[in-house]
């Protein structure tokens, strides 16, 4: 079983009528990107850059970083590696850095937050970005963004960076695309909006479902509450993939829910560009697209969203799965 889905690796991810998907790799280490590409993977949709500060003394230095991107990006030999600005903070602490005590640390000092504020630590990491940009095909990302306002900061450090960057002479690529992980409501209610901003959107559907449904992803009491197939989040999925597409940037999905075979017609009917995946899944979801027409999706799409319940969404994608598999 195995050996067979390891065979598929170098096959081409598209449908039975032609339609493409692209299934690149979550990665958050060098040697998950090597998993990742004995699987197939098209590139890294989500290299999550915190597992580069965690497990040290201190924090990265930009050479540091930069060692580890620019390997990363050469390893990729022409394919996409997206990096996704530091997400620190929330259930991941740092051991040399003290992080204010809070009452709620999910809705609290992190990830893009604590780069606006620690902006000269964000600029050495948007340096190591850069520098490594060099070498291949690199965008950044930029994590729990819930305002036009964060995206515009963010971007105004990184050409500071490049400014930088450019007065001491060290090369990088021009035009460096930069890109969104959307995982907040807030940020799926102004996806219009946020569209004109950025080159490309990423469903962070991990933390999307614990905000939407109020549910913390790490409490296993409520755990059967934390629910992919609950409408609203549908919903919430549909509304950003229309907006992309109005705007024409392309929306990529990355959170686990990726990785679930039933749901993938559900991405196909709704012109998802990418699913970034941990490299167990992306041969299981490329043997399902193999099979899959995008043209029938569309039937499901319909009956999919006159659901009202998770529970009926999730047996209608299953049934659908039984049924075109
Ligand atoms: C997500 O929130 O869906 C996501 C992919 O990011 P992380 O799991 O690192 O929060
Ligand atoms: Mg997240």
């Amino acid at each position: 079983q195995k050996e067979q889905l390891l065979k598929l690796a170098e096959v081409p991810s598209v449908t039975l009528d032609g339609v493409s998907l692209t299934l690149a790799a979550n990665i958050s280490s060098l040697k998950e990107l090597e998993a990742a590409l004995a699987n197939g993977a098209q590139g890294v949709g989500l290299f999550r850059t915190e597992f580069l500060y965690m497990d040290r003394t201190h924090f990265p230095s930009e050479e540091e970083q930069f060692e580890v991107y620019r390997t990363a990006v050469q390893k990729l030999k022409g394919e996409t590696l997206v990096i996704r600005t530091l997400d620190i903070g929330g259930d991941k602490q740092l051991d040399y850095y003290e992080m204010p005590e809070e009452e709620n640390p999910f809705l609290g000092f992190r990830a893009i937050r604590f780069s606006l504020e620690r902006r000269d630590l964000f600029k050495i990491q948007l340096r190591a970005v850069l520098r490594a940009s060099n070498y291949g095909d690199v965008k950044i990302m930029y994590p729990l963004i819930t305002s036009v306002e964060e995206v515009r900061e963010a971007n105004a450090v990184l050409d500071e960076a490049k400014r930088e960057l450019q007065e001491e002479g060290v090369p990088f690529r021009g035009g460096i695309k930069t890109g969104i992980m959307v995982e907040v409501p807030a940020a799926v209610a102004i996806a219009d909006i946020l569209a004109e901003e950025v080159s490309f959107f990423s469903i962070g559907t991990n933390d999307l479902i614990q905000f939407t449904l109020a549910v913390d992803r790490m409490n296993e009491k409520i755990s059967h509450m934390y629910e992919p197939f609950h409408p609203a989040i549908l919903r919430m999925i549909r509304t950003v993939a229309q907006a992309a597409k109005a705007k024409g940037i392309p929306v990529n999905i990355c959170g686990e829910i990726a990785g679930d075979v039933n749901a993938l017609p559900i991405w196909l009917a709704l012109g998802i560009d990418e699913l970034s995946l941990s490299a167990q899944a992306i041969l299981p979801v490329k043997e399902r697209l193999l099979r899959a027409k995008a043209s029938d999706s569309r039937s499901l799409l319909e009956r999919l969203f006159r659901c009202g319940t998770a529970k009926e969404a999730r047996e209608l994608a299953r049934q659908f799965h039984a049924e075109t598999a």
